[in-house]
C-alpha cells in the first residue's frame, strides 16, 4: 500500500473496500479492491493468487484494466483503473424516469457484449454482470470490471454475497441450484439490457421468495414497444429459462443489429485477433503428426504421391462408361472387370499395361485407405480432446456446486428456516430439483 496514497472510499461491497487511490509512482488514480482472505484456508488463497494471474493478464478496451495486486495484513489488494464516468447503474438512475435512445442502448450493449466476448473464449466465467459492475471511462467507453472477483472468493461467499446484495441478476438455474455455467452470465446480460431499456429490474418482489418465483417462471413486465423487434426478440431470447436455449455471447455478435456495431469500438487488428481466437479455441492448432503411427510411411509421402486426376482414363475405362449406367459405377468390383465384360474379347491385352495396372491399383487402393485412415485419427483426437476439456469443465463445475450447495445451507441455516428440504444431486439435470413452491419456501427467510 506504501506505492498508493488514499483518497477515499468510494464503496463497500459484502466482500470488501473499494478504495480511490493515488500512485505515487505515476501520479494516476486507480481504485484498489481490498478483500479479506485470512479466513481462507492456504490451498483457497493459492487459488486466489493464480485468478489474478489470470485477471492481470486480460487486457482489453472493453474490460477495466488490472494493474497489480499484493497481500498485507490478511488482505488481498487488487489495483485497477479508475473509471471516472461512474457505473452504469448510477447512469440509469440519473434518467430520473426518462428512457434511453435505442442507439445508446446498443452501443453500450455492444461494448459489453465484446468484454464479456473476451472473458468467454478464454474459458473464463464473470459471475457478477450487474449494472453496477459496468463502468464508464472519461470519454464514455463502457468497460466490465470486478470479473473473476467472484471467482478469487471462494464460492460460499459468492453465494451468501448474492442471497444478501443484488439477488435480481440471479438466474434460474442458480435459483435451482444447478451449476454456475456461461448461459449463466448471459442471463445477467439480459437482466442488464432489460435495465437498460426500461430503467428498472426485470425481476423485482418484494422478499426471496417472490423473486425466485417470478424467476424461475420467466415473466417479466414487456419493454416499451418503442424499440425495435430486433431488441425485444433477443432480451426474449437472453430470458430463456433453459440455459441451453439461450445464445453464447457469440451469436449475438453475429446477429446483424449487433454485429454492425462492433467495427465501431474495436479497431481493425482487435477485430481481427478477437474474432480469431474463437476459431482457434474451437478447433485447436493441431500439430500434424510426422508419422501416421504403425504405418512407417510419412505423411509426406503420401502428401506428394502422384495425383491420379482422370483415373478411369488411366486404368483403360472409356470415359463414355458412364452410358452404362450410373449403378455399375458405384459397383464394388474393380474397374478392370468392368472394363473385360463390355469391351470387345477380340481386342488384345497389352501385357506391360497390364502389369503396370497389376503394381497401381493397390497402391492406389492404399494411398485412400491411408488417406481415410488418417481422417479417422484426426477426428478421433479432435474428439477425445473435445471430451476431456467437457469432463474437466465437468468437474470444475461439481466442485463450485458442491461449496454452492454447502452455501445454501449455511445461508439457510443462518436465516433460520432450517435444512434443505431434499438432498441436491450434482448431476447437471435440467430438471429442477426442487418443486418451485418448495424451493421458494425454503428461501422464504433467506431474504
Ligand atoms: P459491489 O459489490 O457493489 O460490486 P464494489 O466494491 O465492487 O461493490 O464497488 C463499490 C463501488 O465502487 C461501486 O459503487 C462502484 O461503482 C465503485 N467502483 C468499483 N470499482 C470501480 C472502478 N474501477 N472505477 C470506478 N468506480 C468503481
Ligand atoms: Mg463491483
Amino acid at each position: 500500500m506504501e506505492k498508493y496514497v488514499r483518497v477515499q472510499k468510494i464503496g463497500e461491497g459484502s466482500f470488501g473496500k473499494a478504495i480511490l487511490v493515488k500512485s505515487i509512482e505515476d501520479g494516476r488514480q486507480y481504485v484498489i479492491k481490498e478483500i479479506n482472505i485470512s479466513s481462507m484456508s492456504s490451498k483457497e488463497r493459492e487459488e486466489s493468487r493464480r485468478e489474478v494471474a489470470v485477471l492481470a493478464n486480460m487486457k482489453h478496451p472493453n474490460i477495466v484494466q488490472y494493474r497489480d495486486s499484493f497481500e498485507e495484513n490478511g488482505s488481498l489488494y487488487i489495483v485497477m483503473d479508475y473509471c471516472e464516468g461512474g457505473d452504469l447503474f448510477k447512469r440509469i438512475n440519473a434518467q430520473k424516469g426518462v428512457l434511453f435512445q435505442e442507439d445508446q442502448i446498443l452501443d453500450w450493449f455492444v461494448q459489453i457484449c465484446l468484454a464479456l466476448k473476451h472473458v468467454h473464449d478464454r474459458k473464463i466465467l464473470h459471475r457478477d454482470i450487474k449494472s453496477q459492475n459496468i463502468f464508464l471511462t472519461k470519454d464514455g467507453t463502457i468497460q466490465l470490471g470486478d470479473f473473476g472477483i467472484a471467482r478469487v472468493l471462494n464460492s460460499t461467499v459468492e453465494l451468501v454475497r448474492t442471497c444478501i446484495g443484488t439477488p435480481y441478476y440471479l438466474s434460474p438455474e442458480i435459483c435451482e441450484n444447478k451449476p454456475y455455467n456461461n448461459k449463466s452470465d448471459i442471463w445477467a446480460l439480459g437482466c442488464v439490457l432489460y435495465e437498460m431499456c426500461t430503467l428498472k429490474h426485470a425481476f423485482e418482489a418484494g422478499n426471496m421468495k417472490n423473486l425466485v418465483l417470478k424467476i424461475i417462471s420467466g415473466s417479466f413486465p414487456p419493454v416499451s414497444l418503442h424499440y425495435s423487434y430486433d431488441l425485444r426478440s433477443l432480451l426474449s431470447q437472453l430470458f430463456k429459462r433453459n440455459p441451453r436455449d439461450r445464445p453464447s455471447v457469440n451469436s449475438i455478435l453475429e446477429k446483424g443489429f449487433i454485429a454492425k456495431r462492433i467495427e465501431k469500438f474495436l479497431s481493425p487488428q482487435l477485430i481481427a485477433e478477437e474474432f480469431c481466437l474463437k476459431t482457434f479455441s474451437r478447433f485447436g492448432a493441431q500439430p500434424i503428426p510426422a508419422k501416421r503411427p504403425g504405418s512407417g510411411q510419412s505423411l509426406a509421402s503420401v502428401v506428394s504421391a502422384p495425383k491420379i486426376t482422370k483415373p478411369a482414363a488411366k486404368y483403360g475405362v472409356p470415359l463414355t462408361y458412364k452410358k452404362y449406367g450410373d449403378k455399375k459405377l458405384h459397383e464394388k468390383k474393380p474397374l478392370q472387370k468392368h472394363k473385360q465384360a463390355h469391351q470387345s474379347p477380340v481386342k488384345k491385352v497389352n501385357p506391360g499395361e497390364e502389369r503396370r495396372k497389376l503394381f497401381e491399383e493397390p497402391a492406389r487402393k492404399r494411398r485412400l485407405e491411408l488417406n481415410e485412415k488418417e481422417k479417422k485419427q484426426k477426428d478421433q483426437i479432435s474428439l477425445m480432446k473435445a471430451e476431456q476439456m467437457k469432463r474437466q469443465e465437468k468437474e470444475r463445475l461439481e466442485k463450485i456446486n458442491r461449496a454452492r450447495e454447502q452455501g445454501w445451507r449455511n445461508v439457510l441455516s443462518a436465516g433460520g428456516s432450517g435444512e434443505m428440504k431434499e438432498p441436491v444431486s450434482l448431476e447437471e439435470d435440467p430438471e429442477p430439483q426442487m418443486g418451485m413452491t418448495a424451493l421458494a419456501d425454503t428461501l422464504t427467510s433467506a431474504w
